[in-house]
């Protein structure tokens, strides 16, 4: 049974969607390619430029990302605004998904869903909001990964992937070290369905939402 982690950090693992930072050139294995807010200064669109052109000729690129909004650890809003409608633009140029960091921009979020027309599939990546505030997110193409935080028993992530959409969602291990399957079974136990049902419906989702498919 292929586990698959949809954000880590972690090169070299099978069946992972490795976040990939910069220098961005071409990659014979799944991975990400974004500018994450803590990165991001005024050179970011030649960074974006290098983004186009590796993940145009390579579909190893199966989504655009980490990129989001941080007002904890981010450069000012405007040029975090200015990045991310770029990058969000590209994704659903490729019609593949984009993973997004969000630290307190939830309203920054919805102001870029309600102004945009045509967004890509969103994976929020490292979920652990309050239910009400993925609940305002249902009716945008926002999807939920889920990682650490479920190994917690009252966690906000714990309580929204009871009430989270099965269509919706992902597992991550992001920067924890940890093994995917801990997340899978942490999961399995949280919603009372086996594990390889999961796994399953994640990939499922994935292949829904994006061109660039995984197995
Ligand atoms: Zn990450």
């Amino acid at each position: 049974m292929q586990l698959w982690d949809f954000h880590t950090h972690q090169s070299g693992k099978e069946c992972a969607i490795f976040n990939h930072l910069a220098p961005f050139s071409w990659t014979s294995s799944p991975c990400s390619m974004g500018i994450h807010p803590w990165y991001l200064d005024l050179h970011w669109e030649q960074k974006l430029i290098q983004i186009q052109a590796a993940s145009q000729t390579s579909d190893q690129v199966v989504a655009i990302g980490e990129a989001g909004f941080d007002r904890i650890k981010g450069p000012e809003i405007s040029l975090q605004k200015g990045a991310f409608y770029a990058q969000a633009r590209w994704a659903s140029a490729l019609d593949i998904p984009l993973i997004l960091h969000c630290v307190k921009g939830h309203d920054l979020l919805l102001e870029y869903l309600k102004s945009e027309k045509n967004p890509p599939a969103i994976i929020w990546h490292g979920w652990n909001q309050k239910p009400e505030l993925a609940k305002q997110l249902l009716s945008f193409p926002v999807y939920f990964s889920f990682g650490k935080h479920l190994l917690q028993e009252h966690s906000n992530a714990t309580e929204w992937l009871k009430g989270c959409p099965i269509d919706r969602l992902f597992f991550e291990t992001d920067d924890s070290g940890l093994e995917i399957d801990s997340i899978y079974r942490a999961a399995s136990l949280i919603l009372r369905l086996p594990v390889e049902k999961l796994a399953r419906q994640a990939v499922f989702n994935w292949n829904t939402i994006s061109k660039r498919k995984i197995r």
